[in-house]
Order: C-alpha cells, then sequence, then structure tokens
C-alpha cells in the first residue's frame, strides 16, 4: 500500500504500563473500523529472540505460524485481533546487529565504517518498513520495548524520528506514561510525564498523543496541564485507567477516542464505526458466567503467570463460549513430587500438565497425570505434559518401570520419548527445535477428531523431543491411542486414552492459537468436561 501509515508506540516513567495492551486495543478499534492492522514489536535487548532467555526474567514465548520465538506480546495481538503473526512482527537488537554484522562480513558496505547511525537505524527502518511495503496492511503499529531515556532504545528512538522526517502526516507517535497518585498530598502528579516528554523531545521525537496510565481518573484540568505542559492538542491527552480484565481496554480506550483521534491526526477517514458487536458479547459472557469449574495447572514457573500467559488466556476465552468461569489455580510440580501423591489435587475439576524443559519438577507431573487416569478426572497435557502422560503410561500400565524421556535419562532401557534422527543432527539451541506450524492428520473415530471436527488440522510445536514410535503398538493395544499424525513424518502430535472421560495429550502447543473469535475447540472442549465432571461430583455428594 503506497500510503502506509505508521504508528510508533513508545512508553515512559516506568515498564509494565501495558504498552502492549494499548497498542492490541488501538488495533482491535482500527480494526473494528474496517481498517487492516498489523502490530510489530522491537525489543532492545541483545538476544537475538527470547527464546535462550529465563521464563523468569521474560515469561512465556510466544510462537508464530511460520516458528518465530517472540515476545508474549505478540500472543496478545493474535487473541485480540485474530490475525496471524509472523517472523517479521517481532525485531531484537540482537537480530538488527546479527544482519548488520553479517552484512559487513560480505562486503557489502563497499569500506565504509559501519556505525549506529546509519547501518543500524537503518536496518530498524527497514524491518519496520517490511510490514508497510508488503502491500498487505493500511496502518502498522509499532511497539518499542523498553523506557524512553535507557540507553538500550536510543536507537530504536532515533530510527522514530527519521521516519517522522520522511513519512510527514503518515507517522503518528503515542507516548505511554505513568501519572501516580501521591496518598500523603492526595494528589496525581503530571511531573513524572513531563519529564519523561522532555527525554523525548532531547532525543528529536515530539509525541503527537500521551496515553497516561492512572489509577484514578484525571481531571480535565489535569488533562489540559498535560497538554501544556508536553505540547499536544487538549484532545490528545487519553486516560487509560486500571482495568479489571485486558479486554476491557479496546472498549475503554473507545470511550476515551482514542482511535478517533489517531485516524484524526493521521489526516484518515473512518471507514465506518466499530464494529464490536463480537468483543461486547464475548466481554458479556466472561462478566456473567452461569457455572464455575476449577482447573490444576501443574507446572514449575506458578509464580510467574506470564509464563504460562496463553493458557491462562485460552481458558478464558473457552470459559466464555462456555459460560463457565474457569479458574485456574497453580500448583507447583515440584511440591507434588515432595508429596509423593496426588494430595495437592484434591477438589479440581480438570488437571492440565504445563510444558516446560528440563528435568526440575517432572517426577511431580508424572505424579498429577497418575492421579488424573486413575480417579478419572479430565486430563490435558501439553507439550511436556503429554510427554508425561506417555512416560506415565509405559511405567504403571506397560510396566516398563524405568521408561522415561531421553531428555531426563539418557540411560533409560525405555526411551518412550526420544529424540528425532533429524533434530540430533541439527547443533546450536535454537536450531534444534522443531519450531512452528505443521500438519497433522486426525484418525477417524477419535475424540480428537470429534472435537476438531475435521480431519486435517495444522498446529504450532516447539520442542526437541518425540513420541518413540517403536513403541507405537504396545501403547495403541493397552488403550492408548495415537490420534493425531503428521503424515510426512510419523510422528505423533495427539495421544489420548480410551476409557476415561477426557484425557488428551498435544505434541503442539494448542494455547497459541486460541483467540477471543476462535476459542481453541481443545481447551473448549477440555471446560466442557470439566463442568461434567464438576456435576457429577455434586450430584454425587447429594446423593
Ligand atoms: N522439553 C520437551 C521437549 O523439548 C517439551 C517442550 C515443551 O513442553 N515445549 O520436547
Amino acid at each position: 500500500m503506497a500510503d502506509t501509515k505508521y504508528i510508533f508506540v513508545t512508553g515512559g516513567v516506568t515498564s509494565s504500563l501495558g504498552k502492549g495492551i494499548i497498542s492490541v486495543s488501538l488495533a482491535k478499534l482500527l480494526q473494528a473500523r474496517g481498517y487492516s492492522i498489523t502490530i510489530q514489536k522491537l525489543d532492545p535487548y541483545i538476544n537475538v529472540d527470547p527464546g535462550t532467555l529465563d521464563p523468569y526474567e521474560h515469561g512465556e514465548c510466544y510462537v508464530t505460524e511460520d516458528g518465530a520465538v517472540t515476545d508474549l506480546d505478540l500472543g496478545h495481538y493474535e487473541r485480540f485481533s485474530n490475525v496471524p503473526t509472523s517472523q517479521a512482527n517481532n525485531v531484537t537488537t540482537g537480530k538488527i546487529y546479527q544482519a548488520v554484522i553479517n552484512k559487513e562480513r560480505k562486503g557489502e558496505f563497499f569500506g565504509s565504517t559501519v556505525q549506529v547511525i546509519p547501518h543500524i537505524t537503518d536496518e530498524i527502518k527497514y524491518r519496520i518498513k517490511l510490514l508497510g511495503n508488503s502491500g498487505k496492511y493500511d496502518i502498522v503499529i509499532t511497539e518499542i520495548g523498553g523506557t524512553v531515556g535507557d540507553i538500550e532504545s536510543l536507537p530504536y528512538i532515533e530510527a522514530v524520528r527519521q521516519m517522522r522526517r520522511e513519512l510527514g502526516s503518515n507517522c503518528l507517535v503515542i507516548h505511554l506514561t505513568l501519572v501516580p497518585y501521591l496518598a500523603a498530598a492526595e494528589e496525581l502528579k503530571t511531573k513524572p510525564t513531563q519529564h519523561s516528554v522532555k527525554t523525548m523531545l532531547e532525543q528529536g521525537v515530539q509525541p503527537d498523543i500521551i496515553v497516561c496510565r492512572t489509577e484514578r481518573p484525571l481531571t480535565n484540568s489535569l488533562k489540559a496541564k498535560i497538554a501544556l505542559f508536553c505540547n499536544v492538542d487538549d484532545s490528545s491527552v487519553i486516560e487509560s485507567l486500571d482495568a479489571n480484565t485486558i479486554y476491557d481496554v479496546p472498549l475503554m480506550m473507545q470511550k476515551e477516542r482514542l482511535d478517533l483521534e489517531v485516524l484524526r491526526k493521521l489526516k484518515m477517514t473512518s471507514k465506518h464505526e466499530p464494529n464490536l458487536e463480537g468483543w461486547e458479547e464475548f466481554l458479556h459472557r466472561i462478566k456473567n458466567p452461569t457455572s464455575e469449574v476449577t482447573i490444576g495447572l501443574i507446572g514449575k514457573y506458578v509464580e510467574l503467570k506470564d509464563a504460562y500467559k496463553s493458557i491462562f488466556e485460552s481458558f478464558i476465552h473457552a470459559g466464555a463460549i462456555n459460560n463457565c468461569k474457569v479458574r485456574v489455580k497453580t500448583v507447583h510440580s515440584e511440591h507434588i513430587e515432595e508429596n509423593g501423591n496426588g494430595n495437592l489435587m484434591e477438589g479440581f475439576d480438570g488437571i492440565l500438565v504445563a510444558p516446560g524443559f528440563g528435568p526440575r519438577g517432572v517426577e511431580g507431573k508424572i505424579i498429577a497425570v497418575n492421579y488424573a487416569r486413575l480417579q478419572r478426572i479430565p486430563f490435558f497435557g501439553i507439550c511436556l505434559g503429554m510427554q508425561c502422560a506417555v512416560i506415565e503410561f509405559a511405567r504403571n500400565v506397560l510396566g516398563l518401570k524405568k521408561a522415561n524421556s531421553l531428555e531426563f535419562n539418557q540411560k533409560t532401557p525405555w526411551p518412550v520419548i526420544d529424540m528425532m534422527e533429524d533434530q540430533k543432527k541439527i547443533a546450536g539451541l535454537d536450531g534444534t527445535m522443531r519450531l512452528g506450524k505443521f500438519d497433522c492428520f486426525l484418525k477417524p473415530n477419535s475424540k480428537a477428531f470429534q472435537i476438531y471436527g475435521t480431519q486435517n488440522i495444522s498446529e504450532r510445536h516447539r520442542h526437541r523431543y518425540e513420541f518413540n514410535n517403536k513403541f507405537s503398538e504396545q501403547f495403541e493395544t493397552a488403550g492408548m491411542k495415537q490420534s493425531g499424525i503428521n503424515l510426512q513424518t510419523e510422528l505423533v502430535e495427539i495421544i489420548e486414552l480410551e476409557n476415561h472421560p477426557w484425557f488428551i495429550g498435544v505434541q503442539f502447543h494448542p494455547e497459541y492459537k486460541s483467540t477471543v473469535a476462535n476459542p481453541h475447540p481443545l481447551f473448549v472442549s477440555f471446560v466442557k468436561s470439566a463442568m461434567e465432571y464438576s456435576s457429577s461430583k455434586s450430584l454425587t455428594n447429594k446423593k
């Protein structure tokens, strides 16, 4: 599109103000007005992608269809907009430098000194324009990670300055700041916002719109004060109050007229009023549930909800469609391991064993699977969760007592979870993973087929190890069915138990594909079976 518009979202004062949510809420509103939008996240850290970052540092890694390991904000974008993202949507400083250094080694700079300006900033601008030049989008929203004033984000702000100069009114900068409330003074304070905007001015960028994150409503005079000191129109100061759920934010931003202000500044006329019917219906459902279930989420990062972000969100989507409030209670797999039994899982209506890497807490996850299998509680295993289900079945049903995954015991006599030959050949931490979208064929008469309602699906992956097909027959005969298979590689993608109300393990990550508009069928069905389990429990209690 010749006239693609670029919106930059920067943050000031502190981190964690919710730039990602503001960006996706704006995207949602503009999309609901008929524009095609994409969102990009620029992360100022030097890791090439977050795949090698500890979840304690970074939270969940979100995986795109084309196998990019990205920031979790991209997950929000897909969940809000229902549009898939790609490699181009998440750029890190590591990626930028890697590209520039590769070019330098190939002699592509013809002997010139390679510098932050212009070479690094040119690469940043190239990555931003890549999306705009694809011809698919009216508007590209680029969120700059970090906080203005950080050394690391300087080249990005400089790239924004240059793009404004090139693009004029086709470009807009939104700055998100904090307006803190000082209890002792009983006042909201604008000074941090003023300082933050000054820092941007020092770097040559005047924000067009200021979004103020605040615990308390801003008065008109306070807004006018911010407008005056920060050199923006009065109507360009937008209040962003703390919300009950992130899904409220698009409607809150609509009330604040953020979308209209953006269109006015970009000199665009709205195609129509935003169509948010589906969104409002979804909000109504999550706020007015008619039933409730409690799901146990068994993982090793339970103190850190961001590590399982997409799983939590998938439960919100699946709960809404079932008019059910899904309470997700996390249980630390190491605590289950210490306990040595399933007591910590008493009272759950469903058990989900989470994805993960490394041996810590795995035996606890295996105990959780065992408990769900024997107590006939709905069970959902994702990635490592599925692998644990396979190990548990091998040990306790097939009698292969020392069965394990090669990841946890290289010497196991029964490697029921193994590494693919092809994967073994690839070196390097990131290279060895099976990443992104792969096809899966669902066997007729399987529960998986019944749930999806179609035979051919595709789902996203992020793992190294696989079900070992040498054991296929033994598992099938004993009742653990391989119901989803990749036909090209014969890799097992889904296992399920016969003679159990709901017991499914998936090698892929369904949580990456669940959105508000398209809740994931496996989560929807799992919640439904947890509801059935819950009502059968209360019936038995009444008897
Ligand atoms: N650690 C397992 C593997 O690499 C599972 C990975 C995951 O749960 N994402 O195969």
